[in-house]
């Protein structure tokens, strides 16, 4: 239904207006010869222009480059920013701890960190929380944690999961419906079958095959799976791996580090789930680095019951910064002022609308797409139905046509997440907002379709 020689001509001539609007970036990212892949962090080149734009500022959620244009940013730094970028009650926050007070990081607590802990568990339930400064960190320590406490060796993810960098999570569904290394799983320490066992996302079937075998210590799971599109849970299936994990004895961590745009309170509040441990990172700092986990009283009293375990020095669960007095707090001031009850009322609200013009558009162009929204994020994913997996929806992947996409919308002013079609709202997102995306996205459109 695409025709593909039309696509590569209209990538060609984005990429040539690109070109020839940023010739600084081009200059910035060409003298860049003491990075590593000339960036900062190798997937910044994860990018659908030549180079990468490069930020001169942000503010709420717009984005200026080197170049002079600005950006209606649904990326949001990939959630990192989600609270909108530099929002003034964290920024007061932030300044007012590093500048007024002083101590950036004193390895000494701060009253902060017990507002944030009790808010957390406002929002999702959990009795005690712990810090790191990035959900990557918090997902290994919880890991460590439930291995200890358990005494079983593997942890069970879905397949095109993603929690970071974490080692055991490198696993997808093989040929075989057994688990497999992730293609491109960069010096996997070991075998990650050794570690992993694995299951497809919406398959209770699967997923009791894997926990019969009495080895797991924890299913760690997305409540909707975000990373590969998003994949949204089939009516039993949360409840279904809630049962299944008590009756195997396996416990349940539930990474809301994405899904927390269900609500305030995550996925975990809006679909009361039961989670032991939940994970959260990236937006609750607006955009200070943080993580967090929270433990039910049960099992954080069974942890700090153990003697054996090293929980105070080198025993393998905690950072020098983690729970450093500025990311406390950044992440009370973003709680407390940003990222509030209201605020989800109006991203979701800005979300739907969003939803709404892209389901518009895939109809009046009779493609064969679908989107799915989870509170105030929102994906197009190129299959219908939407896909019911994290095997299906990387089938459904087409990068030319998700790069022309992007570099269409880039140049008329439009960001979107590069790794997917993700768009996320900041509370400061306005329908109209929206609607100038939904504009360019016809066109864009029909451009490609030639209608
Ligand atoms: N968990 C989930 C669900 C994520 O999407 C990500 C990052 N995209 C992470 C954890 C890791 O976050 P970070 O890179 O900040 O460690």
């Amino acid at each position: 239904m695409i025709d593909r020689t039309r696509l590569a001509a209209l990538y060609a001539r984005e990429q040539a207006s690109f070109v020839s609007a940023h010739p600084r970036s081009a200059r910035a990212y060409a003298d860049a010869n003491h990075l590593f892949g000339q960036v900062p962090m190798t997937w910044m080149n994860k990018k659908a222009g030549a180079y990468p734009i490069y930020l001169d500022r942000a503010l709420g959620n717009r984005v200026w480059d080197l170049d002079g244009f600005e950006y209606i940013d649904f990326a949001l730094g990939d959630t990192g920013a989600m609270a909108g970028h530099s929002p003034a009650a964290t920024v007061a926050a932030v300044q007012h701890r590093a500048s007024d007070l002083g101590g950036i990081t004193t390895m000494l607590p701060t009253e902060d960190a017990e507002w944030v802990g009790a808010e957390l568990t406002r929002r999702f339930g959990l009795d005690r929380w712990s810090f790191a400064l990035t959900a990557t960190d918090a997902n290994r320590w919880a890991i460590r944690l439930v291995r200890a406490i358990t005494g079983r060796p593997k942890i069970l993810f879905n397949s095109y999961c993603y929690h970071g960098s974490v080692d055991e999570s490198l696993i997808v569904v093989g040929p075989d419906g057994e688990g497999m290394s992730r293609p491109g799983n960069v010096g996997e320490p070991v075998d990650v079958t050794v570690t992993s066992r694995v299951a497809e996302f919406n398959d209770l079937e699967g997923l009791e095959r894997q926990l019969a075998h009495g080895d797991v210590a924890a299913v760690l799971m997305e409540p909707a799976l975000t990373n590969i599109g998003i994949v949204l849970p089939e009516p039993g299936y949360l409840e279904g791996v809630r049962e299944l994990t008590r009756k195997y004895g396996t416990l349940l961590i539930n990474d809301e580090t994405h899904t927390f745009s269900a609500g305030p309170g995550g996925a975990t509040r809006l679909w009361n789930l039961e989670p032991d441990i939940l994970v959260i990172g990236k937006s609750i700092g607006g955009g200070i680095p943080i993580g967090a986990y929270g433990l039910s009283a049960e099992f954080a009293a069974s942890a700090l019951a153990r003697t054996d375990l090293d929980l105070i020095d080198m025993g393998g669960v905690g950072g020098t910064l983690a729970g450093n007095p500025l990311s406390m707090a950044a992440a009370r001031a973003t709680l407390e002022n940003v990222l509030t009850d209201e605020a989800f009322e109006h991203m979701i609200a800005t979300a739907t609308l969003f939803t709404e013009g892209v389901q518009a558009a895939i109809d009046r162009f009779g493609l064969p797409w679908s989107v799915s929204q989870l509170g105030a994020r929102t994906e197009y994913r190129f299959s219908n139905p939407a896909p019911r997996d994290g095997t299906e929806s990387n089938a459904a992947a087409d990068g030319e046509l998700e790069d022309f996409l992007h570099l269409y919308l880039l140049n008329r002013g439009i960001l979107l997440t590069p790794f997917h079609n993700m768009a996320l709202m900041s509370p400061v997102t306005t329908a109209a907002d929206v609607v100038a995306h939904h504009v360019i996205f016809e066109q864009a459109l029909g451009e490609l379709l030639g209608s």
